[in-house]
């Protein structure tokens, strides 16, 4: 792609889709996420030569959710190899909502169908080394650390807290896995590492730099450094297509087809090969969990400049 869009034109798109940000709702389901603002919008676009533009509220910060599921599976695999990994968690979309339990019964030997759904992102937390809660999350910050170059990331506590208190369905999910030998060790401290995963802090800029460093295979755009081998960041691409805008991950394809994974926050990271990182966050949720006004954003970014990958 030659063509870059300008700051000017991504100001007005934002500008654009800004009514859309009441279509939808904001998660509450994990109360401190409810005192998100519908209006806060902000994108954010790191091309692979390392221009970058943006547009919105870029410094506001917002708690990863489920696209932390896409870098904990990255450090799973760099801890463990994709055999281990994938013996326990599958590789298949589900086509269920990210919660859902209902599939886990229905396949012997029982393992959750894929690591973006909650079932496989929690086995994937627990393969995560570490003896403790802190010592994972804190390898998985330091791992944010690298692929941003900020070093001030950290997880918020208060959400991580509200999730931790009232994630009775992780828990159950939790258990059901335990029974079936697809996690080991307490139940609490893996839900206490992926509540605090989940709640890493960050902005569409830092997205916008993971999504870039996905999309230049691995590498660290400045440096050149693999920080994720070449195989892993392809393997996390894929799920990102086939499951990681939730039960909407093939309407999206469709329209937008471009690597993606959404979050409850209302954040979406795009990592798209030969062009870079898209990030951008509006925390007003379609029924299916993806932001409506990332939806939008990335649909018109899509169409205009033929970013397909299809
Ligand atoms: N922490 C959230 C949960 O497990 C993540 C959900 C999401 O963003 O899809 O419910």
């Amino acid at each position: 792609m030659d063509e870059k869009i300008s700051t000017t034109t991504l100001e007005e798109w934002l500008e654009n889709v800004k009514p859309f940000a009441y279509d939808g709702q904001i998660a509450d389901y994990i109360p401190a996420l409810a005192k998100q603002n519908p209006e806060e919008l902000a994108v954010s676009i790191l091309y692979l030569d390392g221009d970058c533009v943006y547009a919105g509220d870029v410094e506001t910060c917002f708690t990863l959710q489920s696209i932390s599921k896409v870098i904990a599976l990255a450090l799973a695999l760099i801890d463990n190899g994709e055999d281990y990994v994938f013996e326990r968690v599958g590789m298949e979309p589900t086509g269920d909502p990210f919660h859902s339990i209902y599939r886990l019964e229905q396949h012997r030997p029982s393992k959750p169908l894929n690591p973006m759904i909650n079932a496989g992102a929690l086995a994937v937390s627990n393969m995560i080394h570490g003896q403790t809660p802190d010592e994972k999350v804190g390898r998985l910050l330091s791992f944010i650390h690298e692929m941003t170059d900020d070093h001030s990331i950290r997880f918020n506590s208060e959400v991580a807290s509200s999730e931790f208190e009232t994630a009775f369905l992780n828990r159950s999910l939790l258990y059901y896995l335990k029974q079936h030998k697809v996690v080991t060790g307490s139940v609490e401290e893996t839900l206490d590492a992926y509540t605090k995963q989940c709640s890493v802090e960050l902005n569409v800029l830092h997205l916008s730099k993971i999504g870039a460093l996905f999309a230049n295979e691995g590498r660290d755009l400045n440096s050149g450094r693999q920080i994720i081998p070449k195989h892993f960041a392809r393997i996390c691409k894929t799920f990102m297509v086939t499951c990681g805008m939730y039960d909407a991950s093939g309407s999206f394809a469709i329209k937008v087809g471009i690597p993606a994974k959404s979050g409850v926050s209302g954040g979406v990271m795009g990592s798209l090969n030969g062009f870079g990182g898209i990030a951008v966050y509006g925390p007003s949720l379609d029924s299916k969990g993806n932001s409506v006004v990332g939806l939008k954003l990335l649909e018109m970014l899509s169409n205009r400049y033929d970013l397909s990958i299809f």
